[in-house]
């Protein structure tokens, strides 16, 4: 089996090394449009099939155009998963159109009820499900038994790691709540580029406010940037939150105009502060995990209304 194990890796390691002309890298058993997809996968996997993903650190999901190269990365993974209610803006016809249950929708098994709707430009309902950690178990059950359906052979250690991760997301949902409880509850006002927070602010009582919708793919208008300047005022909100894979240019233009126009400091919290939204941090730093990005989210969120 050892013998077995370092021989493919000797076969990978050669296909890397075709370069010009063959595959730049060997087919992905499982392939995950984003990162947070990924890392459930990946935990799942324990190492014994391999998980790629196909969005890196920072990319907007949004707006992604998928490459050639993309392309041939969906076509080749054995499968695919992918957030399915119109997350992959410029992908979801590609996806949906896979067939042979080749194609998971990560959100297939969430009720009905428990969705949020989007506004007019981001689909039907809102597709940022995993701010509810509660509600993200609910996916990350779909990914196991989407794995264990196409690799049956490594079922067991698959529910293993499965039920491990799931009682970790337990313990983050209870930390999420008690740090979110140390804030009072007119103190809990989150204002953020997009639209991402609907489920973080039901789940864990917060009102939030996105310059954007839940999609990216629509610029905001000057009338936008003037009502939520007006609402941050009103409301005395002390602090913005930019996000790491939306452009912070938006956010900068409500700070100008809060300042100017109503005359309330507000501070934007920006840089290696930014908050985790559609994508996790570099792989190997503390916010390249789902928990990391959740537990940074929280923190700094918690940081700044204090
Ligand atoms: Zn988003």
């Amino acid at each position: 089996m050892l013998k077995f194990i370092r021989l493919s890796a000797v076969t990978v390691a050669a296909l890397f090394l075709v370069g010009c002309g063959g595959p730049a890298q060997p087919p992905a058993d499982v392939l995950a449009t984003t990162s947070i997809i990924g890392d459930a996968a990946e935990r799942i996997a324990g190492g014994r099939i391999r998980v790629d993903v196909l969005m890196g650190p920072g990319t907007d999901p949004h707006r992604f155009q998928p490459s050639a190269g993309d392309l041939s990365r969906l076509t080749s993974a054995k499968l695919l998963l992918f957030n399915g209610l119109h997350l992959e803006g410029k992908m979801t016809d590609h996806l949906e159109q896979t067939t042979n249950g080749r194609a998971v929708a990560v959100t297939r098994d969430l009720p009905l009820d428990k969705l949020l709707l989007a506004d007019a430009n981001g689909g039907e309902h809102d597709p940022h499900v995993w701010f509810d950690v509660s509600l993200w178990k609910t996916c990350v059950g779909t990914i196991r038994d989407s794995m264990i359906e196409k690799f049956p052979e490594h079922a067991d250690a698959f529910r293993a790691n499965a039920a491990e991760y799931l009682a970790e997301l337990d313990a983050l949902d209870l930390r999420v709540r008690e740090k979110a409880s140390s804030l009072s509850k007119e103190r809990r006002v989150l204002v953020t580029s997009h639209d991402a927070f609907g489920y973080f602010a039901r789940a864990y009582g917060f009102e939030v406010k996105g310059l954007q919708g839940v999609s990216t793919g629509a610029e905001s208008g000057t009338a936008d940037v003037s009502t939520l300047a007006g609402f941050i005022a009103t409301r005395k909100v002390p602090a913005l939150f930019t996000e790491t894979s939306v452009p912070p240019r938006g956010l900068q233009q409500v700070l100008d105009a809060v300042q100017r126009q109503h005359g309330w400091n507000v501070h934007l919290v920006g840089d290696h502060e930014s908050l985790y939204s559609d994508s996790l941090g570099p792989k190997g730093t503390p916010t390249g995990t789902y928990a990391g990005t959740v537990l940074h989210n929280i923190d700094i969120i918690v940081k700044h209304l204090q």
